[in-house]
């Protein structure tokens, strides 16, 4: 009867709940051994000029390298590290890292990169995260105008003052991008009212292009509000030639994918960079 599967209901998700819960703490117990250990690393997407695939700069991603389960992915743990606080620790390691590599490259000889290092939630809400970017490149000598902080549509919703913890980040001089953008609620007065540079187009609206017509109105219609409102755009996961040219002939300027390239570790940076200042296509 309906009492029964009541029941079994309550007990699936019960049980459900008590698994989650055991990975949880798995996680939360390793996370603080990858710590202590030296087991998280960043990788670097290049970003490309979506015209010639000009290398412009990075977006550091980072992984997890667990002794017996092998490399771990950032939508694994970094959920994870949010819940229990680890991410303040784990977010200032990830700006400090970040910003003393991409240094080493400037002086290896490309000046004028851009570094992108992604900001969560619960980042911009505990602590004050002002102050850990302004540490950052106090303690690093990074630049801040080559700095671009991403920050998703729901994390600006999700917290209070948004706008005027932008504001003061923005008087750092570091760049502001909407990281996923189109995924969230409210897109329109985000831009309108928010201290915003970039967008970056979010790759489930790539990865249908140029066959999908709802996918083909949607980008188009990014791209012509960011022009107009002179917000910079970049396009995330392109992995095809046809994808590139689509949103190039729409007026995207930069890009990012595995048609470039994936994520690298430091060493294939260090020879990308050594090259002549190579293209990606
Ligand atoms: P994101 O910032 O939107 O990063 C883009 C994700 O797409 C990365 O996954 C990247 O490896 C992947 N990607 C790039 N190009 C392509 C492509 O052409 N095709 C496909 N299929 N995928 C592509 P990753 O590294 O697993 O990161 C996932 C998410 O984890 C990131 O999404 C970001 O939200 C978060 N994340 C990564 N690193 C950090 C970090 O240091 N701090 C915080 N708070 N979050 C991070
Ligand atoms: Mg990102
Ligand atoms: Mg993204
Ligand atoms: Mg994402």
């Amino acid at each position: 009867g309906a009492k029964e599967r009541g029941r079994n209901r309550f007990a699936f998700y019960s049980s459900d709940m008590a698994d989650r819960a055991m990975e949880r703490l798995h996680i939360e117990q390793g996370l603080l051994r990858a710590i202590a250990g030296d087991q998280l690393l960043l990788q670097y997407q290049p970003v490309v000029r979506i015209d010639d695939g000009q290398l412009v700069g990075f977006e550091a991603l980072i992984r997890w390298d667990e002794p017996s389960h092998g490399r771990i992915g950032p939508d694994r743990f970094i959920p994870v590290a949010e819940e229990c606080g680890l991410i303040d620790y784990i977010g200032s390691w990830v700006l400090h890292t970040a910003c003393a590599q991409a240094l080493r490259w400037m002086r290896q000889g490309f000046a004028d990169l851009r570094l992108a290092v992604n900001v969560s939630a619960r980042q911009m809400t505990t602590g004050d995260f002002h102050d850990t970017v302004r540490d950052a490149l106090a303690v690093t000598g990074f630049p801040a105008n080559q700095l671009e902080l991403e920050i998703t549509e729901s994390t600006l919703q999700a917290v209070e003052h948004s706008r005027e913890l932008l504001g003061r980040l923005k008087a750092l001089g570091v760049l502001i991008s909407i990281d996923d953008f189109g995924t969230g609620f409210s897109s329109l007065s985000l831009l309108k009212h928010l201290p915003i540079d970039r967008i970056k187009i979010d790759r489930s609206f790539v990865q249908d292009l140029p066959g999908d017509p709802n996918d083909v109105a949607v980008t188009g219609a990014i791209i012509a509000l960011a022009t107009s409102l002179g917000l910079g755009l970049i396009a995330e996961g392109v992995e095809t030639p046809a994808q590139q040219q689509f949103l190039r002939a729409r007026g995207c300027t930069e890009a990012q994918g595995y048609l470039f390239s994936r994520p690298l570790d430091v060493d294939d940076v260090d020879q990308l960079i050594a090259t002549p200042r190579g293209r990606l296509s």
